[in-house]
């Protein structure tokens, strides 16, 4: 294993600049460790060393030529299998598009592709990104790099998996209600889920149009900033794309700063339901935010009782209707039954073989709550309380400058164990959904490890839409407060990878 891997991307990106590595051998130590881990961690779906490889030595020449190039150009990234990319298949985690290679690229690609980022492959998720552990993945589940009989959170489980295992120094995810973050809490690793609208969704097959979003995984505040700020920005393919830039994340990471912040604890989200460990680390966290000069106060969001429900309401109704065209004549996968069919039987078989559990329950519930005489009592009272929450939120932030929440109630799970029990697999996203439902930015960075098996628990930021910086500011700051005192980075805690296990 090459040390190359084990830099975080920011030291990656001064070593390339300053040409104590070429590109081509950060590109080819990650792919020599995705063949090494990837057959027992499964993050990735497909691999793509030669077009990697290729970005990488026409970055290298050009950095030999004296070129002025982009701050990222050279660093390798994975990119999660829900956005389209026009040299390798686009799965979604789903047999319905298996083998579908898609015509464009989604704009986070271009964006990677014209910072000169050689793109590693797709990380794997749960089906259509509907999960929190990679179980519902049609083509098997992603293992926790921290204990492989272990869920790596979900559904992009494969980009966290990835960044935590070392085969990627950086990775795109997308978060419709906390599948980037929660993901991030269970590996140890960061993520954050931008302001609804501050990074295209142009090209991410769409699961819940009205929550979607993309963001950056990585190892450190300051990496994912410097993704982010790659990321944004207006597009207009995206309607939704907002107009105005939310400022420069990076420089925001790298003036950490907590004095004088207020911090305002979330009533809701804290005590009963959450594992001991996790709620011990998640308080000695804010006494060394409050050591540091930040004021913490406590906050009231009543209506986050009602967030799940109301999200198992809406998500479903907007995925039931965006997976409508997965119908056998568009994409993908093709069943025909015997006889002469009619193409309603086609299209039947067809989303019959290729949807998975998950996916079916959600088109059902969805469609339930959409059809007339339900439309009221159902998706018109969801969209009541996401206004309530979204009400809460406002009130808490006049008088908190960030809010806060440990990321996710447990540590990573065992594989099985909440696989039969869908509500019992809905509950590890009570403290990411509210952000999704407001369409605020979120930020998961690790806080600690919480019990005795010696796995990662997280605490999640929240700012108010469009104060991402802020999100990067307090961010930058905890993870330092931490590493004074661990006296060392969180995945330096993680224990060697036992491979082929
Ligand atoms: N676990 C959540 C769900 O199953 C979150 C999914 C996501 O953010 N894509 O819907």
């Amino acid at each position: 294993m090459s040390d190359l891997i084990k830099h975080n991307a920011s030291e990656l990106v001064e070593m390339l600049a300053s040409k104590q590595v070429s590109s081509v051998e950060v590109t080819q130590a990650h792919l020599d460790r995705i063949a090494e881990v990837n057959p027992t961690i499964n993050s990735f779906l497909h691999v793509t060393g030669e077009e990697a490889l290729k970005v990488a030595s026409d970055v290298d020449k050009r950095r030999a030529a004296g070129e002025q190039l982009p701050l990222l150009a050279g660093l390798p990234i994975a990119v999660k299998d829900n956005l389209t990319t026009t040299d390798a298949p686009t799965t979604a985690g789903s047999k319905i598009l298996e083998g579908w290679i898609p015509q464009y690229d989604a704009t986070v690609v271009k964006l990677l592709r014209a910072q000169g980022m050689p793109i590693l492959g797709k990380t794997n998720l749960d089906e259509f990104a509907m999960g929190s552990s990679t179980e519902f993945s049609a083509y098997g589940p992603s293992r926790n790099p921290w204990d492989i009989e272990r869920i790596p959170g979900g559904s992009g489980g494969g980009s966290s998996s990835a960044v935590a295992s070392f085969s990627a120094p950086l990775a795109i995810g997308s978060d419709t209600g906390g599948s980037i973050r929660f993901p991030a809490a269970v590996t140890g690793t960061v993520g954050t889920k931008p302001t609804y609208g501050g990074v295209s969704r142009y090209g991410l097959i769409a699961l819940a149009s009205s929550l979607d979003q993309i963001g950056p995984v990585s190892r450190s505040v300051l990496d994912a900033a410097l993704l982010q700020d790659v990321i944004s920005g207006h597009d207009p393919h995206d309607s939704t794309s907002l107009p105005e830039s939310l400022g420069s994340m990076a420089d925001a990471a790298r003036n950490p700063s907590v004095k004088g912040k207020r911090i305002g604890v979330i009533k809701q989200l804290t005590g009963a339901g959450f594992q001991p460990g996790v709620q011990a680390r998640f308080d000695e966290s804010l006494e060394l935010l409050a050591k540091a000069g930040a004021e913490i106060v406590e906050v009231d969001c009543p209506s986050f009782e009602y967030a799940i429900a109301a999200y198992y309401l809406i998500l479903p109704a907007e995925a039931s209707s965006n997976l409508a065209k997965f119908d056998s004549v568009r994409f993908g996968l093709r069943v025909t039954p015997d006889g002469n069919p009619t193409i309603e039987r086609v299209m039947a078989a067809t989303r019959e073989a290729g949807f998975g559990p998950e996916v079916k329950r959600r088109i059902i519930l969805g469609t339930y709550a959409l059809s007339s005489g339900y439309y009221d009592a159902y998706y018109g009272s969801a969209q009541k309380v996401r206004t309530l929450i979204q009400r809460d939120l406002a009130k808490a932030f006049e008088v908190a400058d960030v809010l806060v929440s440990p990321t996710a109630p447990t540590t990573a799970f065992k594989f099985g164990e909440k696989i039969d029990d869908p509500l019992a697999m809905y509950l590890n996203d009570i403290a990411t959904i509210p952000a999704n439902l407001a369409g605020i930015p979120g930020m998961a960075i690790p806080n600690g490890l919480a019990d005795e098996d010696g796995l990662p628990s997280g605490i999640q930021l929240l700012a108010p839409a469009r104060a991402d910086a802020r999100l990067y500011e307090v961010g930058a700051a905890l993870e330092s407060l931490h590493e004074n005192v661990w006296g060392k980075r969180m995945m330096q805690f993680a224990p060697e990878l036992k491979v082929g296990a």
